[in-house]
């Protein structure tokens, strides 16, 4: 399995370029992200987050952020390596699969933490799998032929690739495929057409890509946002506790209790207790509230974290 690798990668040729030369003109800093999909909503809410607000009510093509230097360009998931390839998109939030399939030159500056994914081969389940022997001479219906090609050159494999844009998963149950190559999550989708997950290829999510050689001023802001997305990230999956605990325990509490440091301590008015503050990662939540109320904790409450600056 190869992970986070773009091995293949191709210049754009100049009539690919033709479209994008009026964006190309001297601007400020510009994002494409998508337009509608799976990557939108959370596109938009990490840059609102870091401070870029995008007005959702009069949204065009392009669009110039309220309160950050910055314009968003709204494309197909498909079009933004391309578009940043080019220059015509100075950074791009796309699925790392789409900058993995399109080869295009970009530079990958962050992993952004959502729209995880993983594409993987899938056979029907009434077949006998037994090893990446089966797919010599088998014909794979996928919209990722690239990076399958990629994928069975390095395991020496030699097999038909079918590109397919749409509905893949139902090409072996109509005859079309005897696999397919797909983008799984969940595994719902697999499992209803009668398919069952056998090889993951390639994992995936979101990522912040750039133009290869922006200019040091962009590069500055380029900087800015980045360490923005990484508070609102380290925020992610994290709550913040607040509780009232008697004096005496403090010393067990602060062994049960995580902390960026050490956790915050204030006296509280009446003598013998005290109030200590912290961050804690939500799948530890309830048993650390358990084991803080077991010596004595009470008022406790959970509150939601934004972004973490450290
Ligand atoms: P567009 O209209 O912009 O071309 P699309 O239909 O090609 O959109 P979406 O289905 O919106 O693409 O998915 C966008 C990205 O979301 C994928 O490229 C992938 O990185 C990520 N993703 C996460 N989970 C899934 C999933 N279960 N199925 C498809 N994509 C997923
Ligand atoms: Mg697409």
């Amino acid at each position: 399995m190869y992970m986070y690798k773009v091995i293949y990668r191709r210049k754009p040729t100049l009539l690919e370029w033709f479209p994008f030369f009026y964006l190309i003109l001297n601007r400020m800093l510009r994002i494409a992200i998508q337009t509608k999909g799976r990557l939108n909503e959370q596109s938009v809410e990490l840059l609102r987050e870091a401070g870029v607000i995008i007005k959702e009510e009069k949204r065009k093509f392009l669009m110039r952020a309220a309160n950050f230097p910055v314009e968003i360009l709204f494309l197909r998931d498909d079009d933004i390596p391309q578009t940043v390839a080019m220059g015509a998109a100075d950074l791009g939030i796309v699925g790392y699969n789409e900058v993995a399939e399109r080869g295009y030159e970009v530079d990958i500056l962050q992993y952004l933490g959502f729209g995880g994914c993983r594409i993987s081969l899938a056979v029907p389940k009434n077949v006998q799998y037994n090893g990446l022997d089966y797919f010599n001479g088998k014909r794979i219906a996928t919209s990722y032929p690239n990076v399958l090609q990629r994928f069975f050159d390095e395991k020496g494999i030699t097999a038909k690739i079918h590109t397919i844009t749409g509905s893949v998963e139902i090409a072996p149950a109509a005859g079309l495929a005897d696999a397919i190559f797909d983008i799984v999550s969940s595994g719902g989708t697999l499992i209803s057409n009668g398919l069952v997950e056998v090889e993951q290829v390639l994992h995936s999510e979101a990522v912040l890509i750039g133009t290869p050689q922006l200019c040091e001023e962009k590069m500055n802001i380029v900087r800015q946002l980045m360490s923005r997305f990484d508070s609102v990230q380290k925020g992610y999956g994290k709550k913040y506790l607040v509780l009232n605990l008697p004096s005496s325990a403090l010393d067990e509490a602060v062994k049960i209790l995580p902390a960026m440091r050490s956790p915050t301590v204030i006296p509280l008015a009446q003598s013998g207790w005290c109030s200590l503050q912290t961050v804690v990662d939500e799948k530890e939540l309830w048993d650390i509230i358990e084991r803080l109320k077991a010596i004595g904790a009470e008022g406790i409450l959970v509150l939601a974290l934004e972004k973490i600056v450290l």
